[in-house]
C-alpha cells in the first residue's frame, strides 16, 4: 500500500539498476532459493547466456562462506548439434561420468541452484524422435540423483534468466533490447526481487501458500473434478495425498528451501490409476526445445488412451513413448487465474513461468513428499498408494479464467473449490 496523503511529497524511490537487481536475484536464489549456509557447497548449472547471474550468485556464495561452488556451464547449441548430426546408434548413451558426478554430490546434500532460461525452440530443427532418445537416455541416467530432488534429500532451486531468445519468444512485437528488458520485469516482479525486502516478502508469501496447502490436505478430497473448455476430467487423489505449497524440508539437516523461483502453486499426487475423461491444455508447452501446442490427452482407468495435438504431437508421442508411467498423471496443481503471473497475460513458453500463471497437471513421476511420511515410505508403499513413477515429470498448464474445480468427498459430498479460475473453497 503506497502512502496516500494528501499533501505529502514524497519522492519516488530511484529505480534500481538491472546490476543492483541482479544482485537481488542471485541473493534469493541463495537465502531463499536454497536457505544457504556457511559452509555448504554449492553445485551451480545454467545457460552460458547466464553467466553474468551465475557470477554474481558464486561472488555471493562465497561471500557467505561457501566451501565450494562447483558451476556448469550448459549450451543449447551443443544439444542441437547432437540431435542433428550425432550418429543414430550413438543417441541412446549418456556419459555415465556426468551422471555419477550429479549423484554423488545431491546424496551428500550439497545446495543445487539450477539457472533456466532457453529458446523455447532451440530443437526446433531436430528429429522430435532422435531429441526423444536423447532425453529418455538423460533421464534414465539421471534418474538416481532426480529421486534425491524430487523426495527433497538436498536443497535445491530453480532461478530465471532472460535469455534473448526467450525474450524475442514472449515479445515478438518489440526490438531485441526491447524485449530482453520487459522480459526481466517480468521476472524481476515475479521473483519479487523489486520488492523493499525480497526475503522478507518470499517469508510471508511462502506462510501464504503453506498454510493454503495445509487447509487443501485437511479436506482430504477423494478426487477433484475439473471442468473448462475441452475439459471433464475426475481427477482421483492419491491415498494418504498431502497438498505442498512454496516451502519444502531438505531429508539431510531439516533446512527449508524453496524450490521454485517463481512459485505461486499449491499441488498434490493423483492416484495412477484413478483418472477419467478428457483434458484440454490451455497453454502450449514447450519441451526440450520443441513447442507442443492446442493439444488434449483422453484418460481412461489412469492412463493416457487418445491425444491430440494441433502443433507438436510427435513431440507428445516420444513424450508419451518414454515408459507406461509418462502416459500417467503424477501431479495436480492448483494455480488462481489471478496470480501474479497469470494476471500479466502473457505466454511464456517457460514452464517454470507458465506452471505458475495457470493450474496444471504433470505427465510422469510424482513427489514422494506429496503422500504423507512419504519420503521415509518404500517405493512399493508409495505406489500402492497410487503414486505415479516414471522417468519423467512433466507439467502441462490447463487452467484458464474459465476452469471449475470441485472436491469429491469420500461419503459423495461435493465442495467447490475454484469457481472461474479463481479460488471459492470457504475460509480461504
Ligand atoms: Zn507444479
Ligand atoms: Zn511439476
Amino acid at each position: 500500500m503506497g502512502d496516500l496523503r494528501a499533501g505529502t511529497t514524497t519522492t519516488a524511490p530511484r529505480p534500481r539498476s538491472l546490476e543492483e537487481r541482479l544482485d537481488r536475484l542471485a541473493m534469493v536464489a541463495l537465502r531463499v532459493g536454497v536457505g544457504f549456509e556457511h559452509d555448504d557447497r554449492l553445485r551451480l548449472v545454467g545457460p552460458l547466456e547466464a553467466a553474468d547471474l551465475m557470477r554474481r550468485i558464486t561472488v555471493q556464495a562465497y561471500e557467505l562462506g561457501a566451501a565450494y561452488v562447483d558451476v556448469r556451464y550448459v549450451d543449447p547449441h551443443l544439444s542441437l548439434a547432437r540431435a542433428r548430426y550425432a550418429r543414430e546408434e550413438t543417441l541412446d548413451g549418456f556419459p555415465t561420468e556426468q551422471a555419477d558426478l550429479a549423484f554423488t554430490v545431491a546424496e551428500r546434500g550439497d545446495a543445487s541452484i539450477t539457472v533456466s532460461g532457453k529458446d523455447p525452440d532451440a530443437l526446433a530443427s531436430a528429429d522430435p524422435a532422435r531429441v526423444g532418445r536423447m532425453n529418455r537416455a538423460a533421464n534414465r541416467a539421471l534418474r538416481a540423483t532426480s529421486d534425491l530432488a524430487m523426495a527433497s534429500h538436498m536443497p535445491w532451486t530453480i532461478v530465471p534468466f532472460a535469455v534473448p531468445a526467450w525474450a524475442r519468444k514472449v515479445f515478438p512485437d518489440a526490438s531485441a533490447a526491447e524485449a530482453q528488458a520487459r522480459l526481466w520485469d517480468a521476472i524481476f516482479a515475479a521473483t519479487r526481487v523489486d520488492a523493499d525486502d525480497p526475503v522478507v516478502a518470499w517469508g510471508a508469501h511462502a506462510t501464504q501458500l503453506d498454510a493454503l496447502a495445509e487447509r487443501l490436505s485437511r479436506e482430504g478430497f477423494e478426487a477433484l473434478h475439473v471442468r473448462g473448455p475441452g475439459t471433464d476430467l475426475r481427477v482421483g487423489l492419491a491415498r494418504g495425498h498431502v497438498w505442498e505449497g512454496a516451502s519444502s524440508v531438505s531429508g539431510v539437516d531439516g533446512r527449508r528451501f524453496v524450490a521454485n523461483i517463481p512459485t505461486e502453486e499449491v499441488f498434490t499426487a493423483p492416484h495412477a490409476e484413478h483418472v477419467e475423461g478428457t483434458v484440454r491444455a490451455s497453454r502450449p508447452l514447450s519441451y526440450g526445445g520443441q513447442v507442443v501446442d492446442g493439444f488434449s490427452f483422453t484418460f481412461e482407468g489412469g492412463t493416457v488412451v487418445d491425444y491430440a495435438a494441433e502443433r507438436g504431437a510427435s513431440v507428445l508421442r516420444a513424450l508419451l513413448e518414454t515408459d507406461t508411467g509418462a502416459r500417467r498423471l503424477g501431479e495436480m496443481a492448483l494455480v488462481p487465474h489471478s496470480s501474479p503471473i497469470g494476471a500479466a497475460g502473457r505466454l511464456f513458453y517457460d514452464t517454470l513461468f507458465d506452471e505458475n500463471a495457470a493450474s496444471h497437471l504433470a505427465l510422469g513421476r510424482g513427489y514422494p513428499t506429496t503422500l504423507r511420511d512419504g519420503a521415509a515410505r518404500s517405493s512399493d508403499e508409495r505406489s500402492h498408494a497410487g503414486l505415479n513413477d516414471s522417468l519423467v515429470h512433466v507439467d502441462f498448464m490447463i487452467g484458464s479464467a474459465e476452469m471449475d474445480v470441485v472436491g469429491l468427498l469420500a461419503d459423495g459430498d461435493a465442495v467447490d473449490v475454484m469457481r472461474r479460475g479463481e479460488w471459492v473453497l470457504g475460509g480461504l
